[in-house]
């Protein structure tokens, strides 16, 4: 393994392999790259006769002319001594071999070949769970796991969205519009969190114990109490009111007059220009 690593760090940017190098234990060692120690992946010969994955050897090569077999040290030029060893590619391939998960209870053999096609349906590879709880899960388990992820989408009863199991309270103690609340001035409860606002408004709400303002304070009225008290006030204060609006009626006609004696000055002014005009002009 610490083999493996080490020689990774000397090859360039590696395209993907189609096999594992975990499950090739199994094979015969003349399968397997003496760099990377995994299974021959697209093999390339040396004039010597030892054989590499093209990756790694590019990778020993580093873009020189010649280079040294990493088995026996023996220069070749690499340009005309490294060869695609297409034969033994097929031979690889058709190797048995034993899924890498057979130690976690895979119990599939096959082809080379059909390894990177297993692979990608094996029941025993591990994969993220698909609700992002950070968990690795067998592909055989996430049934099971569905059902008890602590991320799995539940319903929240009160408005039916979908939110992770994990931050339903948080959801509905905080966010959720549709849970009844109590209503902290009244202690009315079974109210929608979204209906809080219109029960507890000044104008429209039916709170009774939100203080709302006289409805004669436009008229001066300075009078505010808690909504089911008002009634009282409004019966109290009747005398009171009519005198508001007596003042606020009478102050209007005042200003009425005065503006009907500007508009009056206005015209006569007119009137008088008209006439200069005409005597200006005959
Ligand atoms: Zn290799
Ligand atoms: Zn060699
Ligand atoms: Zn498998
Ligand atoms: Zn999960
Ligand atoms: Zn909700
Ligand atoms: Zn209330
Ligand atoms: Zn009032």
């Amino acid at each position: 393994m610490s083999n493996r690593r080490r020689n990774q760090v000397t090859a360039p940017t590696e395209s993907p392999r189609s096999y594992d190098a975990a499950f090739c234990s199994d094979l015969d060692r003349k399968y397997l790259c003496p760099v990377c120690l995994s299974a021959l992946h697209e093999p390339m010969q040396t004039s010597c006769g030892h054989r590499f994955c093209k990756t790694c050897i590019q990778g020993v090569i580093n873009g020189r002319a010649n280079a040294k077999c990493p088995v026996d040290n023996v220069v070749f030029k690499c340009n005309d001594e490294l060869f695609e060893d297409k034969a033994f590619q097929r031979e690889v391939l058709s190797q048995t071999v034993k899924c890498g998960n057979h130690d976690k209870g895979c119990t599939w053999t096959g082809e080379l070949r059909s390894y990177q096609e297993h692979d990608a349906r094996c029941q025993y590879v591990s994969v993220h769970c698909e609700n992002n709880c950070g968990l690795r899960i067998p592909r055989h388990q996430l049934t099971d796991h569905a059902d008890v992820c602590e991320r799995r989408p539940v319903d929240c009863q009160h408005c039916n969205s979908q939110i992770p199991f994990t931050d339903l309270t948080k959801h509905q103690v905080l966010a959720c519009q549709n849970l009844p609340v109590q209503c902290t001035l009244c202690g009315q409860a079974g109210i929608r969190r979204k209906d809080i606002s219109a029960h507890i408004d000044i104008t429209t709400g039916d709170c009774p114990l939100t203080v709302i303002p006289c409805q004669y304070a436009s008229f001066g009225c300075q009078f505010q109490d808690k909504r089911r008290d008002m009634v009282e006030h409004y019966r109290e204060a009747a005398n009171h009111h009519i005198l508001l609006l007596v003042r606020k009626i009478s102050d209007q006609e005042q200003r009425i007059s005065a503006l009907e004696r500007e508009v009056h000055l206005i015209q006569q002014e007119q009137e008088d220009q008209k006439q200069t005009l005409q005597q200006v002009q005959p």
